[in-house]
């Protein structure tokens, strides 16, 4: 096993709350609500893995899963602007090293993966590996075509495979692994509380971290941490703001 390495997201209390950072050789999953920040985090780790280990990034590039079409360039571009020295950084040059690709249903956004190991085979060498895979949204896909009665052993699979696609390549690529997952719009049969994650047991077993975000004032937002193996369950308060995340 590789060094696992920590991605720090701009929020000193969100880090801090992950132990760190988000980790390599582990999913971290952001679920919440509609609004919720999720896409924001998604697009900060983007612009943040691209910096080197001293300013808090991983030195690499990241390839992107969008699943929902909310990948926005000019969001980086904003993002860029704030980091430390921004007003002199070119956001074109951080959107080179995002490589999105949008997903047009859930067995598209498995094959993605494959497609997404082969890049990173590729530029494993080169002086800027893949260090980051996100799939913002992991669950949207599955939920609306895997509808009804008798679906969900077939969809639960299905999930379960490409949440182990996601980790290898995790541990291949010495990479973290961002996901994105909904939460219950509604108490279904099987998953009874609103506030669950979509993909029950299946995501949650697989992802090594659990951070519920919700909305709190303004440009405020609450990730609390459910689940970890090895770190205390607690809170953090950070804010989504024009520049970025910011405690
Ligand atoms: P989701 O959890 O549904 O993915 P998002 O990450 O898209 O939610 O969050 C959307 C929210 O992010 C907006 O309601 C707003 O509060 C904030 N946001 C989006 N863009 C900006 C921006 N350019 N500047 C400041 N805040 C923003
Ligand atoms: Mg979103």
């Amino acid at each position: 096993r590789k060094q696992v390495g920590k991605l720090k997201t701009g929020s000193n209390a969100l880090d801090e709350l992950l132990g760190g950072g988000v980790e390599t050789q582990s999913i971290t999953e952001f679920y919440g609500e509609f609004g919720s920040g999720k896409t924001q985090v998604a697009h900060q780790l983007a612009v943040k893995v691209q910096l080197p280990p001293e300013e808090g990034g991983l030195g690499g590039s990241v390839i992107m899963i969008d699943t929902e079409n909310t990948f926005r360039p000019e969001r980086i571009a904003q993002m860029v602007k704030g980091l430390k020295g921004g007003e002199d950084l070119d956001p074109e040059e951080f959107l080179k090293n995002i490589h999105v690709a949008r997903a047009y249903n859930s067995n598209h956004q498995i094959l993605l993966v494959e497609s997404a190991s082969e890049l990173a085979e590729k530029m494993r060498d080169s002086d800027r590996p893949v260090k980051l895979i996100i799939v913002d949204s992991l669950t949207a896909h599955f939920r609306s075509e895997y509808v009804g009665r008798g679906t969900l052993a077939d969809r639960q699979q299905k999930l379960n495979k490409h949440m182990h696609d996601l980790m290898r390549f995790g541990d291949i690529n010495n990479a973290a692994i961002v996901v994105t997952n909904q939460v219950q719009a509604k108490p279904d049969a099987f998953f009874g509380d609103p506030t669950r994650p979509i993909g029950g047991h299946i995501v949650g077993h697989t992802a090594t971290f659990r951070l519920y975000l919700r909305k709190s004032k303004g440009e405020k937002r609450i990730a609390r941490l459910v689940d970890s193996p090895n770190l205390p369950e607690g809170e953090a308060i950070f804010s989504v703001t024009t520049e970025g995340l910011r405690d």
